[in-house]
């Protein structure tokens, strides 16, 4: 996973008067939802009309849902969040750990786990801590290091090769002789 430098914005849990951004986005965000819950009306309403077009999307609803939750985000590939939200809540939410900040990608806004306020806008937010600890790369085993030949091997060798030059004088003399 590549590098992240997690950013802040505010301190959540201090004093906080939210500015005129937070109120533009708290209703950007309420008129995104609005448009969405239209859109689904729409497209039920079409539904309701077409059954082949209910099946169709039904399947390919069903096959992104599984591609979604066949891999689990492990623990170490989640970052945990501090925000505190329009609502004026304060509370903790997850993200992939490869997102900078919360409010990335849509993300801006949250139900409020405390009030139930959805969307609620996240006016603060600070990183707290990947879910769990990255495990640790496996080291290779180092490669054992020869131990230095110890004096009685040195002297073993030593006669091995003693024995084999007296072994090849022999045998040099024995051809030596035969020839003219
Ligand atoms: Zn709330």
């Amino acid at each position: 996973m590549r590098d992240v430098t997690y950013e802040s914005h505010g301190v959540p849990l201090e004093e906080y008067q939210l500015t005129r951004k937070d109120h533009r986005e708290q209703q950007s965000s309420e008129d995104a939802g609005r448009w969405a819950k239209k859109i689904i009306a729409e497209k039920k309403a079409e539904e309701a009309a077409d059954p082949v077009l209910k099946a169709h999307r039904d399947e390919v609803a069903r096959r992104a849902w599984k591609m979604i939750t066949s891999r689990k985000t492990p623990d170490h590939e989640l970052m945990r969040w501090r925000v505190r939200l329009y609502c004026g809540h304060i509370v903790e939410t997850r993200r992939h750990a490869e997102s900078a900040r919360p409010t990335f990608a849509g993300a801006s806004s949250m139900q409020c786990p405390e009030c139930g306020k959805d969307p609620s806008y996240i006016v603060a937010f600070e990183p707290l801590g990947l879910l769990a600890e990255p495990p640790k790369p496996r080291k290779p085993a180092p490669a054992p290091t020869p131990r230095p030949p110890t004096r009685a091997q040195l002297e073993r060798r030593l006669a091995e090769l003693e024995a084999e030059v007296s072994e090849l004088r022999r045998q040099a003399a024995a051809s030596g002789s035969g020839d003219p």
